[in-house]
């Protein structure tokens, strides 16, 4: 796969050292890992992004990248129920995302995907790509590559705190109750779907993702943060907290 991080998608660089820029990776600067997983529906997007921008950190959606790969598959025409064949599409997936948290653009080739990998298609096909083994693999090196260019980052997803960054310093697992992140997750899709649709994207989506990494229970070392009771600005304050405690 060449997935590259950028900044600004307008210039896409690769991960793979030829020039990914983001302001972290500049000499002196500090270098540090905010590791956060999370359930659909914590909140780890947003509370990520603005604890990233409070820090001046680069920000990293690794389901961003998971969804891109779903979406490549649809758009291919790839059979789902063929694992070598969903494998061999992430392998040539041609990625680009933003680590800048006021910029969030992901493009797959020539096409700019940042809105489409949002849709109910993509959501209900993602876990297919998250339980292949072979392109998680994949996903999960350029996860580093990404994260080891930024230097300064907050990364989010399923496995960022266990797979993906197991030494980062700060290593959090965001979470809500079932019936809060139903609403969260509600409100963001716009408020119109049915209970049907939202319990099959965010209840049934964990329960199939779970298959292939635990992130329901915070593993030795990993904080808890439960958002339930917590209003946004008490959760990104609570994560900075986190941060600036080892600085
Ligand atoms: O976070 P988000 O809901 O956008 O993630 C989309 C999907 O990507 C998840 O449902 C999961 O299947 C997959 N994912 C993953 N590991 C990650 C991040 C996301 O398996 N680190």
């Amino acid at each position: 796969m060449s997935a590259g991080a950028s900044q600004h998608a307008a210039a896409p660089a690769s991960a793979e050292g030829q020039g990914a820029q983001t302001p972290q990776s500049a000499a002196g600067a500090p270098r540090l890992i905010v590791a956060v997983d999370g359930p659909s529906g914590s909140g780890k997007s947003s509370v990520c992004r603005a604890a990233a921008r409070e820090l001046g950190a680069a920000y990293l959606d690794t389901g961003a990248m998971y969804r891109a790969a779903a979406w490549y598959c649809l758009d291919q025409a790839i059979d789902f129920d063929d694992e070598d064949a969903v494998a061999v599409a992430v392998e040539e997936l041609p990625l680009s995302i933003s680590t800048d948290p006021d910029h969030q653009t992901i493009t797959v080739g020539q096409a700019d995907v940042t809105d489409a990998i949002r849709g109910s298609a993509v959501s209900e096909a993602v876990s297919e790509v998250a339980t292949n083994r072979r392109a998680r693999s994949l996903l999960v090196d350029a996860q580093r590559r990404i994260i080891d260019e930024a230097g300064f980052v907050v990364a989010e997803g399923r496995d960022i705190t266990t797979v993906v960054a197991p030494d980062a310093p700060v290593r959090v697992l965001l979470t809500a109750s079932a019936e809060v992140r139903l609403a969260r997750r509600g409100l963001q899709l716009g408020g119109e779907q049915s209970a049907e649709t939202l319990h099959r994207q965010v209840i049934a989506r964990d329960a199939k993702d779970s298959t292939a990494v635990n992130f329901t229970e915070a593993a030795d070392g990993v904080a808890v943060l439960d958002s339930t009771d917590l209003t946004f600005e008490e959760t990104v304050a609570s994560l900075v907290d986190r941060v600036r405690a080892v600085r």
